[in-house]
């Protein structure tokens, strides 16, 4: 009788041991045998997007351990002026400027600005209209002298500038519906840079942000992408090379409902591992991005302005494909090719939202038209 008691006891506690085995074990595999994610995770809802497809690689995103407490972020500097930036495309108009300045308008007076706004790449038939206007209003006598048809210039400049809508970021800041910001362009325009440099602003502006690394193409971005999360003391979601940018997008969108991040900047890549349409995976990425809680409020495309006109074909692409909300215009420091911001407006009729001025952490400004005309016609 005792026999058989200590039996059943023995038999109980074995299936008792093993059962606990099987549950631990499960759930180790369930989180890949890893996790980063910090303890005080809130669990994760049950994903309501599509699972990424099966062509494309499993996604496997790992929130980066979060950052110490005592990391502050580092403060913002002071913001670069567009006078000492541009100096490529201020070169371009100094004969002209100066000239009339002097009081001088001739013939050229004429040849040096339309040979200026030409190689600023403001674009053949805009430079023509803009001259057109400009002669018509010398030969009215509307201006007479050469101070007087600078100031028209730069009017006429800003007034096209100015057509295009609000520059303003949109952020709607709905409570538990963070607000997306995507990020968009071909590699090496400065996708990842310009979003390091915008979690730093938003950041002091008092914004909860994450940071969604999804240009799985490159490891190198993503690790560019964790740099900047340290710095600014983000947190950062990322997941291995080659995972499902959408699925990274996904969680990075849960993760910031969860934990009350109000603003999540997503990177993306300007090239893909499999076969699938670049513009195809952009849309899938936004479809995600969308869906609630997400919600995008900025389909952001980021442009190199030493390349000039010849981006603009791309951009093209990107505009039709994404929808895309404003422009980021990067590398506008050292190149003469300053007017394609006039260019880009005009043929996307999408606002430049944003300018790169310089590689350090506070070399990006809000586009200003005025402070870019006064400083392209400025004579010092
Ligand atoms: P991505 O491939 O689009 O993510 O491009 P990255 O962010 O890696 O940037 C490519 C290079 O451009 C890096 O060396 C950046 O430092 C540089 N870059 C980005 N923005 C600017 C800018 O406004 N001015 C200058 N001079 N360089 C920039």
């Amino acid at each position: 009788m005792i026999g058989t008691l200590i039996i059943i006891i023995v038999a109980v506690a074995v299936l008792a041991l093993a059962l606990g085995g099987i549950a631990l074990s499960r759930s180790h595999r369930r989180s890949g045998g890893t996790t980063t994610a910090p303890p005080t995770a809130p669990p994760k809802p049950p994903p309501q997007g599509p699972p990424p497809t099966r062509a494309e690689p499993a996604a496997a995103p790992v929130a980066a351990p979060p950052v110490a407490p005592e990391a502050e972020p580092e403060p913002l500097g002071a913001p670069p002026s567009y006078r000492s930036r541009l100096g490529g495309v201020r070169g371009l108009f100094s004969g002209a400027v100066a000239a009339l300045r002097a009081g001088r308008i001739d013939e050229a007076t004429w040849e040096s600005l339309e040979e200026a706004l030409i190689r600023a790449d403001v674009g053949v038939s805009t430079t023509a209209a803009l001259l057109d206007e400009l002669r018509a209003k010398v030969l009215t006598r509307e201006i007479s002298g050469g101070d007087d048809l600078l100031g028209a210039l730069g009017t006429s400049i800003r007034q096209l500038l100015d057509s295009v809508g609000s520059r303003a970021l949109r952020f709607d800041g709905r409570a538990d519906h963070p607000d997306v910001w995507l990020f968009v362009g071909v590699n090496g325009v400065g996708k990842t840079t310009t979003i390091g440099k915008l979690a730093r602003r938003q950041s002091a502006a008092g914004h909860s942000v994450l940071l969604a690394a999804g240009d799985t193409f490159r490891a190198a971005a993503v690790e560019q992408l964790a740099m900047w999360a340290e710095r600014t003391g983000t947190e950062i979601v990322r997941g291995a090379e080659g995972a499902d940018p959408s699925a990274i997008v996904f969680d990075a969108v849960q993760r910031a409902a969860a934990r009350k991040n109000d603003l999540v900047l997503a990177d993306t890549a300007g090239r893909l591992h499999t076969k699938v349409n670049l513009v195809e995976e952009l849309k899938k990425i936004r479809r995600i991005a969308d869906r609630d809680p997400g919600n995008v409020t900025e389909v952001l495309l980021v442009l190199d302005a030493t390349t000039g006109q010849n981006g603009l074909t791309q951009a093209r692409q990107f505009a039709d494909a994404v929808d895309v909300t404003g422009v980021v215009l990067t590398k506008l420091d050292g190149t003469a090719k300053g007017g394609i911001v006039i260019a880009v407006e005009r043929e996307l009729f999408v606002p430049v939202k944003l300018v790169g001025l310089g590689e350090g952490p506070d070399d990006l400004v809000d586009f200003d038209s005025e402070a870019f005309v006064d400083a392209l016609l400025a004579a010092d």
